[in-house]
């Protein structure tokens, strides 16, 4: 989750006062990164993956599970090999939020050799196999995005009574002692809470079963005020750690230029809702089978800053802007042409006009000052003083905590054009096993190089890939929903996607809605079809065999998703629940259902038990 400060975290007031202090010097930062690498060009695209890790104790005994909370010298064993060999490691660790997650990356990033396409279910299966034999008995970590009883009584080992008087988060069922002991983590929690004025309220539809009240309304009687405003229908939760407690899938890639990293930006953008659809893998919260598949909305409530001015809820007077998103939402404006950014774009007006005045193009100048319109949620006394050149912390302070779909990132101040211009793919809930979450990965990637060898196009309104957003979280909107998507994706000769959207004036006859079926496998005369034409790319470059025949796999499981014939991990849990014996049909997951449903994930995900309704034929 971004970059690690150490040291003396301040309180939200002193980190307020230092506001201004930390965007000027961060622009300073970002102008001095441009100058030093707008001309950057490496000729190999690099890619690479994170995943993170959700660690579960069992108890076979007594049949409950919860999430284990780790020692921080549990990280430090795990990042033993790569310290000692730096950058020849196959693996790297990294701290999470929460104190029983843990996230890894390969240890270095794959290149253009078709033949990496090999190395990467092999590493997933590695870093899962590296923290296994790190666990005490009868504790796994497990590929889920969401542990299902988060937040219920005794959901963690060692179990601890949440202090919603004096704890960071004041919730009423998330303890401080879940959350990772690294200061940053508490203090992002703290003044989040502090700077929004109120506790996190996140609500969630719930699933209405045969049994489930209605309407379905918990008894928070006991509770403070605010955890007695549940919504009739939903289910409640009060704190950062029900959203940053999750995991995901995200892949970043190295572009070539800055050019073709703002140009994969925005096609990546609109691909976004169509990959969280098919990655779609969590449709349990705090014990309640919810009416949603995936934990896109649930993160961006758990980290939803703004204050009541912000939000629209009183009259503007301590704060600048109205604000419509949580600093985690989708992204709000393409970076490559501005045609199809019909949305309106609040921005800090300063920071603009010092980036234009600077060369700045109107564009990129817009993105960051959009960006730039949230404060600093943490700051260490010791880092206020920062270089404006060969340290970027500041700008990287406000960048991190923009949890947008995509993040555009430039090449670190400490990097001697080693690294490139990035872009980082954020949307997709996690896969149970290596072979799914492998299998995305390189449905991104090829789509990648596709987009830029074939100059594909795939703009549509910003608005409407909003709306693919929200509907991508429906429950089974692999199947059940549609999803605005460009009918005429092909670009005249020698013409890139930004170049197509510039010279045309957009018109709704731009886009029509689609099944991910027609989007991803295509249907004769309407669309041809992600995965069509990333198989006529791959034709064209040739592949090895082994190469072709791990794609192929792949790609046959995104077709199957696509179509229905393999299940997404939501719903292949939604029928395990429904069919568990001990479930009473009234939405809840009991200890009983929670331990067996994660008993079926680890078996399912460290290869024991093949489940052939998520990965088909073995
Ligand atoms: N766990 C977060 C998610 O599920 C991402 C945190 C990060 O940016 O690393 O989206
Ligand atoms: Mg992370």
């Amino acid at each position: 989750m971004g970059l690690l400060d150490g040291g003396s975290p301040l309180s939200w007031a002193e980190t307020k006062k230092n506001a201004d202090l930390i965007r000027e010097t961060g622009i300073k930062q970002f102008l001095s990164l441009y100058e030093r690498f707008q001309g950057l060009t490496d000729d190999c695209l690099k890619w690479g993956d994170e995943i993170e890790f959700t660690v579960v104790h069992f108890d076979h005994d007594k049949k409950t599970a919860q999430v284990q909370l780790t020692d921080p010298a549990l990280l430090e064993r795990l990042q033993q090999a790569e310290n000692a060999d730096p950058g020849n490691s196959p693996t790297a660790w990294r701290p999470e939020y929460g104190s029983f997650m843990l996230e890894a990356t390969p240890g270095k990033p794959f290149g253009g050799a078709t033949g990496d396409f090999n190395e990467i279910e092999p590493n997933m299966k590695l870093r899962h196999k590296e923290l296994n034999e790190m666990l005490a008995h009868n504790t796994r970590c497990m590929n889920i995005t969401c542990f299902p009883r988060l937040g219920c009584p005794s959901f963690s080992n060692p179990s601890f009574t949440p202090k919603p008087d004096s704890s960071v988060s004041r919730s009423a069922f998330f303890p401080d002692e879940a959350i990772n002991p690294h200061p940053r983590f508490s203090t992002l929690t703290r003044n989040i809470r502090t700077r929004r004025g109120s506790k996190i309220a996140i609500h969630v539809p719930i699933f209405k079963d045969v049994n489930t009240p209605s309407p379905f309304l918990e008894d928070m009687s006991q509770h403070d005020e605010e955890t007695q405003a549940g919504q009739p229908d939903h289910i409640y939760m009060d704190a950062m750690g029900f959203g940053m407690g999750m995991s995901c899938l995200q892949v970043t890639f190295q572009a070539c230029s800055l050019a073709e990293g703002r140009l994969l930006y925005d096609q990546l953008t609109a691909i976004c809702p169509i990959v969280l659809a098919l990655s779609a893998s969590t449709p349990i919260y705090r014990g309640y089978l919810s009416d949603r598949d995936c934990r896109w909305a649930v993160i961006e409530q758990s980290v939803d800053d703004r204050t009541r001015e912000e939000r629209g809820l009183d009259p503007l007077e301590n704060d600048k802007y109205r604000i419509p998103k949580s600093r985690y939402s989708p992204v709000s404006c393409y970076l490559a042409s501005e045609k199809y950014n019909d949305q309106e774009i609040v921005q800090n007006q300063e920071v603009y006009d010092t980036l234009r005045t600077a060369g700045i193009d109107h564009l990129l100048a817009t993105h960051i000052a959009h960006l730039f319109i949230r404060d600093p949620l943490t700051l260490f006394s010791e880092q206020i003083d920062q270089s404006t050149t060969t340290e970027s912390n500041h700008f990287e302070n406000i960048q991190s905590t923009n949890w947008q779909s995509m993040r555009f990132k430039p090449p670190p101040a400490s990097s001697h054009a080693k690294i490139g211009w990035r872009v980082e793919f954020r949307p997709a809930d996690l896969q149970l096993t290596p072979f799914e979450n492998a299998a995305l990965v390189m449905f991104v990637v090829i789509l990648t190089r596709t987009v830029l060898s074939l100059n594909l196009n795939f703009y549509i309104p910003i608005s409407k890939m909003e709306e693919n957003m929200r509907r991508a979280q429906e429950r089974n909107a692999v199947l059940d929903q549609k999803f605005y998507f460009r009918k005429n994706v092909y670009t005249a000769d020698g013409q890139t996607a930004a170049m197509a959207a510039d010279s045309a004036t957009p018109s709704d006859d731009d886009y029509e809605e689609m099944s991910i079926d027609t989007i991803v496998n295509g249907k004769d005369g309407v669309f041809p079809g992600l995965l069509p034409l990333m198989d006529s790319y791959l034709r064209d470059i040739g592949m090895d065999v082994a190469s072709r025949c791990t794609v192929s796999r792949s790609f046959e499981l995104i077709r199957k998703r696509a179509t229905g014939e393999l299940k997404t991990v939501a719903k292949w849990m939604r029928d395990f629940v429904a069919a568990h014996p001990h479930y009473k049909q009234d939405s809840v997951i009991n200890e009983r259902v929670n331990y067996d449903l994660l008993m079926a994930c680890d078996r399912i995900s460290s290869g024991t038990e093949h489940c052939h309704e998520l990965e088909g034929d073995p």
